[in-house]
């Protein structure tokens, strides 16, 4: 791997070379127990593992963002059938970062006055002390969910132990709701890359119905389950 890929920009394409790396986190010994069957420690413990790969990962040399995320079942893309998680760091920062990193101009952060808005409404999943999950308006996904802290933290490292125990404790709820339907699904963090404040926090993509013609034509996603709906699913499981 060489730190110092240049980027070769011709009159009308784009690319560079790839580099990066990437890693699997194996959640659990079990070759059958799935995240969603362990307990609260184990997935306070997975995201004490992902603060230290994040950390090791983001200060490589010619590592721009780190991204982790983890797949499970067929529809979500998993081609292992053993739990595990995956961490790809890149020499790039990924476009959705980007553009997610808007939401923070002139000191104010979108996320935050979303946050305030969806803790009263209809779309709230789950709230404890520090975070709180919501189906976010217009979702791409039947039973989408959001996962914040509450504070404005750019990074899972920003999180104290109290913090990090009950983002991790929404996600174990989230988990068993999803348990009940036996869905695949896909989950992703998303931090602040150098230099944005980006709110921190994970979303959660239930993989029922596939996009197909109209949405891969359009641009535009059908969901067949409201974010309301979604949330009510949740919050029966709490
Ligand atoms: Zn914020
Ligand atoms: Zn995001």
């Amino acid at each position: 791997m060489d730190a110092k890929q240049p980027l070769h920009s011709g009159s009308l394409l784009v690319s560079s070379a790839a580099y990066g790396s990437h890693e699997i986190i194996v959640e659990t010994p079990s070759r059958t127990r799935q995240l969603w069957d362990l307990g609260l420690p184990a997935v306070i413990e997975l995201f004490g593992v992902y603060m230290q790969r994040i950390n090791a990962l983001a200060s490589a040399p010619g590592i721009r963002y780190v991204s982790v995320f983890k797949n499970h079942g067929g529809s979500g893309g998993a081609s292992l059938a053993h739990s595990h998680s995956q961490v790809i760091a890149t020499g790039f920062i990924p476009p959705i970062i980007k553009e997610e990193s808007i939401s923070v101009r002139n000191g104010i952060c979108r996320y935050c006055m979303v946050i305030e808005a969806e803790r009263k409404g209809a779309r709230l999943c789950f709230e404890n002390r520090s975070a709180v999950a919501f189906s976010p308006y217009a979702s791409r996904f039947n039973y989408e969910l959001w996962i914040f802290p509450k504070r404005h933290a750019t990074a899972l490292s920003d999180l104290s132990r109290a913090e990090l125990r009950d983002f991790a404790e929404i996600l174990h709820r989230s988990l068993r709701r999803l348990k009940s339907i036996g869905v695949s699904y896909n989950y992703f963090l998303h931090c602040a890359s150098s230099g944005s404040k980006l709110h921190f926090h994970l979303e959660l993509a239930p993989r029922i119905a596939a996009w197909a013609g109209f949405e891969l034509g359009s641009g535009v996603t059908i969901n067949t389950v409201s974010p309301e709906a979604a949330a009510g699913f949740y919050r029966q499981g709490a």
